[in-house]
């Protein structure tokens, strides 16, 4: 299948055994089928470790103490890399954090956020956000309109004349609603969604009541942060608008995190008074987690009535 990739794709390397929050911890790891028919058929030790290390309808890894992977080691690498290859590896290890868009003659791949170091990639870059399609693609007529109305929305969100504010608010207003959230509101809403770690519960918590003005969305150091941001969630999510028709609540979905990640870099950057890249790039990834990893809170923020 022929693959499209955003311009900051290849600097993207897994940093292992450096990486403060390992996917290999946390996470179910579903095994797909294929890898399956693949494990069962293979002789040896290593082999018989990994399917003894297999459970379940839909086969998983039993995961150890503390949710790690039973193949990641106290180096933090991978016994299964380490002794068969990265080829040896179930789907879901090989792709992640990469997330794909599908087409029907190629597919486009992207770098998910709540991967620390893809985190930093993503923040950090200052050229605006390109993908090259692949040399003679066809695309359908849906996709052909698709892909002019993203691109619409890509060039608000990349009018660099413009503060990343009234960008935003021109995105809003161009889909019928403001640029224009309250925090306390959408604190109750997060905390009403399914939640994976009680860090998260107390981040929200610690939210509540802060005084956001929203003047970190006319920072000039946050400007190309916040492009970089809302460019990846319009090309993570606004694909499957193409089908269903749900531009609005897709766009206010990008809108919304956005704000709120504002609101979490703002309070942090009160409290500290500075904030690194790391410390940007980690409440990004946090979020990620919290929203872009669970179908549940995915198709709560994405209902149409939350427009209200
Ligand atoms: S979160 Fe990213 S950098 Fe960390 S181990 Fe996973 S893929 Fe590698």
């Amino acid at each position: 299948m022929k693959e499209a990739v955003p311009n900051y794709y290849h600097k993207f390397q897994c940093i292992a055994d450096r990486c403060n929050h390992n996917c290999c911890i946390g996470w179910e790891i579903d095994i797909d089928e294929e890898t399956m028919v693949r494990y069962s058929a293979m002789d040896g030790e290593m082999w018989e470790r990994i399917r003894h290390a297999i459970s379940g309808e839909v086969p998983h890894f039993i995961l150890q103490a503390g949710d790690r992977c039973p193949f990641l080691n106290e180096a933090g690498l991978c016994d299964i890399i380490c002794e068969c290859g990265e080829e040896a590896l179930c789907e879901i290890c090989t792709l992640h954090p990469r997330f794909r868009n599908f087409y029907a003659d190629f597919i486009e791949t992207g770098l998910g956020l709540c991967c620390e170091e893809a985190a930093r990639i993503i923040l950090s870059e200052t050229h605006k956000f390109s993908m090259v399609l692949p040399q003679d693609v066809s695309l359908l007529d849906e996709e052909r309109l698709f892909f002019a109305r993203r691109q619409k929305i890509f060039d608000i969100l990349q009018d660099r004349e413009k503060s990343i504010k009234a960008r935003f608010s021109i995105l809003a207003s161009a889909f019928g609603f403001d640029f224009n959230f309250s925090l306390d509101a959408l604190c109750s809403l997060y905390l009403s969604l399914e939640r994976l770690d009680e860090a998260w519960t107390k981040e929200i918590d610690a939210l509540k009541g802060f005084s956001f003005d929203g003047g970190i969305f006319e920072d000039e150091a946050f400007q190309i942060r916040f492009e970089q941001l809302s460019v990846y969630f319009v090309f993570r999510h606004l694909t499957e608008a193409m089908w269903d028709g749900g531009y609005e609540s897709r766009v206010c979905f990008v809108l919304m995190s956005c704000y709120y990640i504002g609101a979490l870099w703002a309070r942090h950057r009160a409290k500290k008074g500075h904030l690194k890249l790391d410390e940007l790039a980690d409440i990004a990834r946090r979020y990620s987690a919290e929203v872009e990893y669970s179908e549940e809170n995915l198709e709560i923020l994405m209902q149409p009535d939350f427009l209200g």
